[in-house]
């Protein structure tokens, strides 16, 4: 490009968000790749301090070799209610201890028993599956793969925030643009094959980071299919502070109440009470709202005293900080009547893969949680399908590069992006995206829109979504860090409109896809992915049967089957 155009780099792999997908994606196209692979692994923040895999515990579901791999595949997938790509959530568990030793290669400690054995514990709705513990949590873990990355000659370009993928003309996508963060500068970069590792789609709940994935946007518009748009990760949450041990609690003695102090569950979830898992729990809470017997509250109070100080602590870094910084307020927040709200936290929106990551536009491929292998992560599987979806991706990548000559560039498309870029920034405009956002949040954090669904609630936050994205089409940004909100902005409003027409059209209630007007399951009808894609700018919604090569998941009982075991998060 010319100096007034911006810069033009040049790679054979362009890896997009530099969370645990992008930096295994990236680690693996290295290792798996000829020598002199060139690899750019680029993030809006800087690489190895960046993406919710840094604030992780880190916790990550690994299949052992002498583990049963065929029923840990089984419990996830039945625990995904059949949302779940079967062949990818087994070969992702397959080759799992592999990045484990891939990790401790790189000089993460992984924590051990006094035998030396790996330290394992269960997790949340699952029995026989096992995770591990790097120390230090996500922090380190990301630290250690960016130096390992660098010792390889990955090329990072940190701060750098990507605006769209170029298709030059053809069904090819062929690199991407965009702007640093810090200064606006555009850039262009021409690669062979492009993986998307940017995470799913936020409302910004509050959840750690204030980050969204947009890639999973950028694939949509060129092209790719979205999927589990109607499901999320949704949780009860406290503004008080970060809080992972839920599960913990109520066996020990914590009790869901409202305000007028009833045990609430008990109605909702007659066989787990207090013990049913967060989903349930969010579900039983939207009801409760419904019912005005808000503010509810997570009551601790009836955990004994010699136990409290250990909900005090934490192997991860900032959240130890954090609890020490709160104090002795934290200990009465916790340990008093603390109020709790249900949650979205994430939505599970990804794209449509095969096997091996690629999407259905050539040369894209997708990594980490932009890829929609499953709808329910557990606590530890989110790591476990980052990393392995990662690893999975960056060995495609080079495998593909032997078929994909360095592709011409569309000169006319560069300035087309550019024009955009151009005529968002308006030096004299006003910041207004965190307005637009918190509209946005309005209507999407709302429990009975985002986690107890109706037509009706469905149809009246689509107006106003559909509203809000013609508002935002009006509004300019003064300098580039407003740019990146407000691209991000825009992203989340056209990701809540393929939300709410995805959770119109799936008929049902599943994981935490929650329907009051059709509150069962229905595996005759719905065994099913919603698969979105763009036509003329609308999402065009259709249903793909989801095959069930390895495990039957069809639902036995009428009720949730969901475990809770001692011990886990
Ligand atoms: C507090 C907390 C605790 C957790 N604990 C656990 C746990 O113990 N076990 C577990 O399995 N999971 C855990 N999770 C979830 C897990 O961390 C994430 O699901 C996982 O790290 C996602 O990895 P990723 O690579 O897909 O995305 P991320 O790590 O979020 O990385 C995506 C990156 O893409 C970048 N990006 C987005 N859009 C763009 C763009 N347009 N241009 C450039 N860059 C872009 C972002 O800046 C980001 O760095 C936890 C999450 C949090 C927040």
């Amino acid at each position: 490009l010319s100096d007034a155009a911006g810069t033009l780099y040049e790679t054979d792999v362009l890896i997009i968000g530099a969370g645990a997908g992008g930096l295994f994606a990236a680690l693996s196209a290295k290792r798996n790749g000829p020598p002199g692979t060139r690899v750019i692994l680029l993030d809006t923040a800087t690489v190895g301090r960046a993406g919710h895999t840094v604030f992780s515990n880190a916790g990550t579901i690994v299949a052992m070799p002498d583990d049963d791999l065929e029923a840990v595949v089984q419990e996830i997938v039945v625990g995904n209610d059949g949302i779940a790509d079967q062949y990818l959530v087994h070969d992702v568990l397959f080759e799992s201890f592999d990045r484990v030793r891939d990790l401790e290669e790189l000089g993460v400690e992984v924590l051990k028993e006094k035998n030396g054995g790996y330290a394992r514990s269960a997790t949340r709705g699952l029995d026989q599956t096992r995770k591990i513990f790097p120390m230090g949590g996500g922090l380190e873990m990301a630290w250690k793969l960016r130096q390992g990355l660098e010792a390889l000659g990955v090329t990072f370009l940190n701060r750098f925030f990507v605006t769209g993928l170029m298709k030059a003309g053809g069904d090819r996508v062929v690199g991407a643009v965009g702007v640093s963060a810090r200064t606006g500068a555009f850039a262009a970069i021409r690669a062979r094959v492009t993986i998307v590792a940017t995470n799913s789609v936020t409302f910004r709940p509050g959840f750690a980071r204030d980050i969204t994935g947009t890639g999973t946007l950028l694939a949509y518009e060129a092209g790719a299919t979205l999927r589990n748009a109607e499901f999320s990760y949704a949780r009860p949450g406290t503004p008080n502070f970060y809080f992972e041990g839920i599960t913990d609690a109520v066996q020990d003695g914590a009790h869901w109440t409202n305000q007028h102090g009833e045990r609430f569950m008990l109605q909702y979830e007659p066989e787990w009470g207090d013990e049913a898992d967060v989903p349930r729990v969010s579900r039983a809470m939207a009801l409760e709202h419904q019912k005005h017997n808000d503010p509810l509250y997570l009551d601790m109070s009836g955990i004994p005293e010699s136990t409290r100080a250990g909900y005090m602590e934490n192997k991860v870094p900032w959240m130890a900080l954090f609890y020490k910084k709160l104090g002795e307020e934290a200990r009465t927040n916790m340990f008093g009547r603390t109020p709790y709200y249900p949650m979205n936290q994430m939505t599970k929106m990804g794209v449509r893969t095969d096997r091996a990551c690629r999407s259905d536009i050539p040369g894209l491929l997708v990594a980490g949680l932009a890829q929609a292998g499953c709808a329910n992560h557990f606590a530890g599987f989110h790591l476990t399908m980052a990393n392995g979806t990662g690893w999975i991706a960056g060995r495609t990548a080079v495998e593909e590069l032997e078929s994909t000559p360095v592709p011409k560039l569309d000169r006319t498309e560069i300035a087309s992006f550019q024009a955009e870029l151009n005529a968002t920034v308006d030096a004299s405009a006003a910041e207004s995206s965190d307005q637009l956002l918190r509209k946005v949040q309005t209507v999407m954090l709302a429990c009975d829109v985002a986690l107890w669904k109706s037509a009706k609630r469905l149809q009246d936050a689509l107006v106003v979504i559909r509203e809000l994205a013609a508002e935002a089409e009006t509004l300019r940004a003064p300098h580039a860090h407003e740019y990146v909100r407000l691209v991000e902005t825009k992203a989340m409003i056209t990701a809540a409109q393929i939300v709410l027409e995805a959770s119109l059209f799936r008929t049902e209630s599943r994981l935490a896809h929650l329907r009051e007007d059709y509150d069962f399951r229905d595996d005759d009808d719905w065994l099913a992915w919603v698969d979105v894609t763009q036509n003329d700018g609308r999402p065009r919604l259709s249903k793909t049967a989801i095959p069930t090569p390895l495990c039957d998941v069809r639902a036995t009982t009428a009720s949730p089957i969901k475990r809770v075991v001692k011990g886990a998060l």
